[in-house]
């Protein structure tokens, strides 16, 4: 047994298997013991495991036998029907030593590294069964709800079997259920749901008995890397309408369509001028440029459409004639000289002369943008009338309020005026630049079916590695809106953020997280420093049979294309089964309209029919079958062979490029050759793939220009595969710090969320809201006089008078002129003089609503429900109170924080480290919510009134979200939202 182990040994990989392979002979041996039990009394262990948690053993000490209880539980179901996804279906798995062993490392909080077919749904029950002894939640996570119902249903038999309860959290649960659903020993979910119910719970729940989830011990998420890496890009967001709707994505639409028009057209222009020189110079035949006799002028001629190429490349990278003329070595060459020529700093003035002659910059690489000043000048003549000159111009704010404030000529209240004016005009400009911008960079740089795609007229996110489309979702930052704009679908109304988190961050708010996948090693080091998570390799359980080819590398897409087509109509000649991979929506299509021409017969994967997911993958190991499919259908559900197939060489998988990590050719290579089957796969590349556009070294074009095989040939040489894998870790390495960063800034809001969010649930949960209501009150008296009174010394630093005018503003007090003016008295004895007085104001109020509460209840006496102690319905007003302002507060606040976070980066240019910057004041921005948060509780307190049933006003419109609240409790403000 566990004869892997001794090879390996010597690593620390290998030492941390070893020690666990000794633990997986334990869970042997125990599991030979409980053989000998009844079913009764193997159930019963699961009683026994709990009571000796409460006397003191540790889940450690208990894992050899609650492994075993659970390898056991399996070996009695097996034979036995177990309803999955709509059948029957016999149960007949008991783990293997390798799943023991990846079960024993997720206890222990690691990644398992297990590849596809190992059985990972069932390595999971073994971790999940031991941890939920604990009576704490634990949840396992998936990539979506099929999934969530298949394993619930299937390896649910299990726990089930061995008494614990268990449960699936799909997006079709109610509402009213899920708090139930929750209570589950173990339950399983998708990301988003557990995301977005526990920011519901933070951010919507108006009382505790809202809240659904009980709190974040111990998960396991499934394909954890398409979890926190894949899906890193695009928070979690819950948004409502906003009171104030700014967006002008619909005013501005049609104007930045035609900029983007014209910019087109402008490189369509040159690329056709361009072409017919080359044409005419005969520079487009593949003859060498040294063989042709060009006089000077005609020299210079080539020299200069060539350099009208190479613009064209930096206004339209995607411009279809430079595509094709890029597909000639030589000229593709010539072009890119340019590039090495302006780089040098000599040239740079004649570089931006020529870029000058261009509306917009485009940098793909970088996936930037900007404006020339031709493109701002075009702007501004064609938007004459509906903007000023100012769409590019932003204020300096504190300039020109010093200027207003050095004219005497103004007074006092002038003065206000102007600089609220002026303020709502800066605000009025950066939004307007904002949306201009995101307009743009909904034309430039999203692209439909690549990176989302619409549906009933709807925008919907497909993610860029997994390729599933992920509804609910929102860019974020308007960009969603521009999208709608530009796509001519109802722009969702301006949306304000109620509460939002990455994902990552969800994660880490459990007590224990471990993950499996069955590719994690190229990103291990990613998983340990950002989340502290330790990847381990498990062994397979049978020797792996897959055959991997070298990669088939073609100069252009047309070549490339045929080349797979040529390798499909052979494999599947012979009857095998074959999956192709596909980078984008559209590129699947495109294969499919290939195939189609070759009438041969297939089925299409994509984020437009992922409903028949499960089904589709079934199908894909049967005889013969031809299955195109985008990254999604490497997740999840694995292709068993049908019989035969194998004989025949099992599945083949194509691979249509390289794609930007190779994380995801790893996960589509692992479709193939599950548990010691046959398999093959191979990657088809070409040089106008994106990857080897955007990220090779430009030594490869020089070594295209010497190699350019004959029209159809693949190129081969081993200088290449290198330089595919340079480029895939050279963008593997840029999107890893682009998710740190995001992660970065996340991170300062992921303080202040667990602050604001700690102090929400004190006020949902605290059995007496008034008694934290003074606490409130007394604290903020406290936290002023420390701003007026700082010390007697110094001529500022003690303001008694100031300290009074202060509580009189906020509250309805009233001060003997000299209050406070003791010499006596220290700072403490004062803020404890105005806390009793403001307290005393307080009960006195309190007495005068509850006086009001009795008298409407004595109107209803003859009602036969028990009523609630007119103090009791004070307490659920004031936590209704409560939350309405600390949640419109921390929305405004999240505004802010949206707002600092995109002029950070403007700023950026006068070298300041922009995260440094967005901390600083982010921080800044948090100390003074937290007092105005208290400042609003404080004026609310003493403004509501309890008002007489004939007063009630009629009802007001209402955020939709919002659930229903007591009649009573319409008397209070009117929201603010
Ligand atoms: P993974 O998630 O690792 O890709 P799955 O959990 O989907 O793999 O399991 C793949 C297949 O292997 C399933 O059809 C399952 O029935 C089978 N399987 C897993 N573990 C065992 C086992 N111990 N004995 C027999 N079959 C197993
Ligand atoms: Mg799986």
């Amino acid at each position: 047994m566990l004869e892997f182990i001794k090879k390996i040994f010597g690593t620390a990989q290998g030492r941390l298997l070893k020690k666990y392979g000794k633990i997986v002979s334990e869970v042997v041996r125990w599991e030979e013991k409980f053989q000998s039990l009844t079913d009764e009394e193997l159930r019963h262990k699961t009683l026994e495991f709990r009571e000796r948690l409460d006397q003191g053993e540790t889940l450690d000490s208990l894992l050899p036998e609650a492994y075993a209880a659970v390898k056991n539980a399996c070996r009695r179901l097996c034979g036995t029907e177990v309803h999955v996804s709509g059948c029957d279906q016999k149960w007949d798995m008991v783990p293997y030593d390798v799943q023991i062993l990846g079960g024993i490392a997720m206890h222990y909080g690691a990644i398992a590294e297990m590849q596809t077919g190992e059985g990972k749904t069932l390595t999971a029950s073994m971790p999940l069964y031991l941890n939920a002894l604990t009576r704490k939640p634990v949840h396992l996570v998936t990539v979506n709800d099929y999934l969530v119902q298949r394993d619930c249903q299937w390896i649910g038999a299990v726990f089930r079997f061995l008494g614990l309860t268990v449960n699936a959290l799909t997006n079709a649960t109610p509402h009213h259920l899920r708090k139930s659903v929750y209570q589950a020993d173990i339950l399983y979910g998708t990301a988003s749901e557990f995301g977005f119910d526990y920011l519901r719970d933070n951010s919507m729940a108006q009382s505790k008995e809202d809240q659904c989830q009980r709190g974040h011990y111990f998960a396991i998420v499934d394909e954890i890397d398409s979890i926190l890496i894949d899906e890193a890009r695009t928070p979690l967001i819950i948004s409502g309408p906003s009171a104030a709707s700014h967006q002008m994505y619909d005013t501005l639409k049609d104007a930045v369509g035609t900029l983007v028009r014209y910019q087109r057209d402008l490189s369509n222009k040159l690329a056709t001028e361009a072409r017919k020189v080359l044409e005419k110079l005969g520079s487009l035949e593949e003859t060498p440029s040294s063989e042709r006799k060009l006089t000077k002028e005609q020299e210079n001629e080539e020299r200069e459409a060539l350099r009208k190429l190479w613009l064209v490349g930096k206004g339209t990278p995607q411009n279809k004639i430079l595509k094709r003329i890029r597909e000639n070595p030589t000229l593709r060459a010539q072009i890119e000289k340019w590039d090495t020529y302006y780089y040098g700093d000599t040239n740079k003035e004649e570089k931006a002369k020529t870029l000058s002659e261009l509306l917009i910059i485009v940098d793909e690489r970088s996936s930037e943008f900007e404006m020339t000043d031709k493109g701002i000048h075009q702007w501004m003549q064609d938007n004459a009338e509906d903007s000023t000159a100012d769409d590019f111009v932003m204020f300096d704010l504190g300039y020109e309020y010093a200027k207003i404030d050095e004219d005497h000529a103004l007074s006092e209240q002038e003065r206000l005026h102007r600089k609220v004016q002026l303020r709502e005009e800066d605000a009025r400009r950066k939004e307007r630049t904002h949306n201009l911008r995101q307009l743009l960079r909904a034309h430039l740089m999203m692209e439909k079916d690549v990176d989302y795609i619409v549906e009933e007229d709807k925008i919907v996110i497909i993610d860029e590695n997994t390729g599933r489309p992920q509804p609910g979702r929102r860019f974020s930052d308007g960009l969603h809106q521009a999208i709608e704009a530009k796509e001519g679908v109802a722009i969702q109304g301006e949306t304000q953020t109620y509460a939002t988190i990455t994902l990552q961050n969800y994660f880490r708010l459990y007590t224990k997280l471990a993950g499996m996948t069955g590719t994690a090693m190229t990103e291990a080091n990613e998983f340990k420093e950002i989340y502290k998570l330790e990847v381990i390799a498990i062994p397979t359980n049978r020797k792996g049979q897959r055959k991997d080819h070298d990669d088939e590398i073609y100069m252009t897409e047309r070549e490339k294309y045929n080349a797979v087509l040529k390798d499909i109509q052979e494999v599947h000649g012979k009857g095998r089964p074959i999956l192709i991979g596909t980078e984008s929506v559209e590129i699947s299509e495109k294969l499919s309209r290939i195939l189609k021409q070759n009438k041969l017969e297939h089925t299409v994967l994509n984020a437009k029919n992922h409903a028949q997911e499960a089904e589709i993958i079934a199908q894909a190991g049967s005889k013969a079958a031809i299955t195109v499919a985008t990254n999604m259908a490497g997740r999840g559900t694995d292709i068993k062979l049908q019989p035969g197939v194998a004989d025949l060489g099992g599945l083949h998988v194509i691979g249509t490029t390289r794609h930007q990590s190779r994380r995801i050719d790893r996960q589509l290579r692992g479709r193939c050759a599950r548990q010691g089957d046959l398999g093959t796969s191979k990657f088809f590349v070409s040089f106008e793939d994106a990857l080897m556009r955007l990220f090779t070294s430009p030594r490869i074009t020089s070594f295209l220009q010497r190699f350019r095989p004959p029209e159809g040939e693949a190129i081969s040489a081993k200088v290449l595969n290198k330089s595919i894998e340079t480029a895939q870790k050279r963008v593997e390495q840029r999107n890893y710090t682009i998710r740190k960063h995001t992660l970065e800034y996340d991170d300062v809001m992921n303080k202040q969320r667990t602050e604001i969010y700690a102090f929400r649930n004190e006020v949902l949960h605290t059995d007496d809201t008034l008694l934290l209501t003074r606490e409130i009150l007394e604290g903020l008296c406290t936290q002023m006089s420390h701003q007026f009174l700082i010390s007697r010394s110094t001529e500022h630093g003690w303001n008694p008078q100031g300290y009074r005018q202060w509580l009189i503003s906020h509250f309805p007090l009233t001060f003997a002129p000299q209050e406070f003016e003791n010499d006596y008295l220290n700072c403490e004895e004062i803020a404890q003089m105005a806390t009793d007085q403001v307290l005393l104001a307080f009960d006195k109020k309190l007495g005068h609503e509850a006086e009001k509460i009795g008298h409407v209840q004595s109107l209803f006496a003859h009602q036969p429900q028990a009523q609630m102690q007119p103090e009791e319905v004070l307490r659920e007003v004031i936590r209704s109170l409560l939350i309405r302002n600390i949640d419109r507060m921390w929305q405004e606040h999240l505004l802010h924080i949206d707002h600092l976070r995109t002029e950070v980066h403007i700023r950026s240019v006068g070298q300041k480290d922009p995260l440094l910057e967005f901390k600083h004041e982010a921080f800044a921005l948090f100390d003074s919510l937290t007092l105005r948060i208290k400042q609003e509780i404080a004026h609310a307190l003493f403004k509501f009134e309890m008002m007489m049933p004939a007063e009630l006003p009629e009802p007001q419109p209402r955020v939709p979200q919002r659930p229903p609240r007591p009649l009573i409790d319409l008397s209070l403000m009117p929201p603010q939202l």
